[in-house]
């Protein structure tokens, strides 16, 4: 299927960016890889009949080190976080979980900002970085402001970030301790994802394709008091009692059952590649 004819605009600054998008209203989004967007308009399920293109305005693709973050430019596609030397050095668990998204083709046109801007509830960056404590920079023409990734995403679609808001950056504190993640894969995405970091105490994380990422806190508390040694039993227990109000969707893929097991492997495995990760130092 071919999308409606549509008006693509070329802004070179972000001001000019979020002025075209706040003058054009519900019938303009911003542009970045296209991977999730061109493909609703195509199907028809999304009608935008302005295009407005971040991928010209400088400095967005930047990745590097300041002051005590990491600061990834949200037009960064998965390919350039996965072999960037900065990212696998003080965050293999990203560079790791990028790598392994999706397809080739998708990793170097689909952004991390699309990723995250999409709020798809299956998607697996959202679980990581809310566990890493991550802030998300969103510019519009007349103001910027940091929100924690805990509070950026509100629902399957939906995020706290304003119509003329653009992402800019994802800003990572570092040294702050250990982190890891996993997915159970079915297809394209993730049946449920997990992640845990681990400083003062364990946070642990879950992705479960039906809301926005949910902090398991009895598991967390757990993992504390037993210092990440729980055993599999506990720790199967514990999960399945953070998440037994959950609404875990049921559909062709998996159903309800099945998937509240994988949330619980996805978080046993993530606990052993924390203590790997642990073991070898790596951050
Ligand atoms: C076949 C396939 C497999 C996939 N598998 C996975 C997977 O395993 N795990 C996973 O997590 N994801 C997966 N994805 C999703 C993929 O990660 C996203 O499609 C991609 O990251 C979206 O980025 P984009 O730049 O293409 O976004 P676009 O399609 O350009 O934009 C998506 C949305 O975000 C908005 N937007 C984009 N950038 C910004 C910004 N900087 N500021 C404000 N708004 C913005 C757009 O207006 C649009 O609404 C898959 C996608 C496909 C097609």
């Amino acid at each position: 299927m071919r999308p409606d004819p549509f008006t693509y605009h070329q802004p070179k600054s972000l001001a000019e960016a979020s002025s075209l998008v706040a003058e054009l209203g519900d019938g303009a989004a911003f542009y970045a890889g296209g991977t999730e967007l061109l493909l609703l308009m195509k199907m028809q399920l999304a009608e935008y009949r302005h295009l407005v293109n971040l991928k010209n305005i400088d400095g967005l693709k930047t990745i590097g080190v300041e002051h005590d973050r990491l600061v990834i430019g949200a037009l960064a596609t998965h390919y350039d976080i996965a072999f960037s030397t900065a990212v696998l050095k003080h965050c293999p668990s990203l560079s790791r979980l990028c790598s392994e998204i999706a397809n080739i083709r998708v990793r170097v046109a689909g952004t991390i900002g699309g990723n995250l801007c999409f709020a798809e509830p299956r998607a697996d960056p959202p679980v990581l970085l809310v566990a890493l404590d991550a802030g998300l920079r969103l510019i519009s023409a007349h103001a910027s402001r940091v929100i924690p990734a805990s509070e950026f995403f509100l629902g399957p679609f939906e995020t706290a970030r304003k119509p003329d808001e653009i992402l800019t950056t994802i800003e990572i504190p570092l040294g702050t301790g250990f982190a890891s993640v996993e997915r159970m894969k079915q297809g394209n995405y993730s049946l449920a994802t997990a992640a845990i970091s681990r400083s003062d105490c364990h946070q642990t994380w879950i992705g479960y394709g039906g809301g926005p990422p949910k902090q398991l806190d009895g598991t967390g508390a757990l993992l504390d008091r037993d210092n990440g040694r729980t055993s599999d039993e506990a720790l199967y227990a514990a999960v399945a009692e953070d998440i037994a109000d959950l609404e875990i969707p049921s559909d062709i893929e998996a159903g309800e059952s099945y998937r509240r097991h994988l949330i619980a492997v996805a978080v046993k495995r993530a606990l052993v590649s924390l203590h790997e990760t642990e073991a070898t130092g790596v951050h």
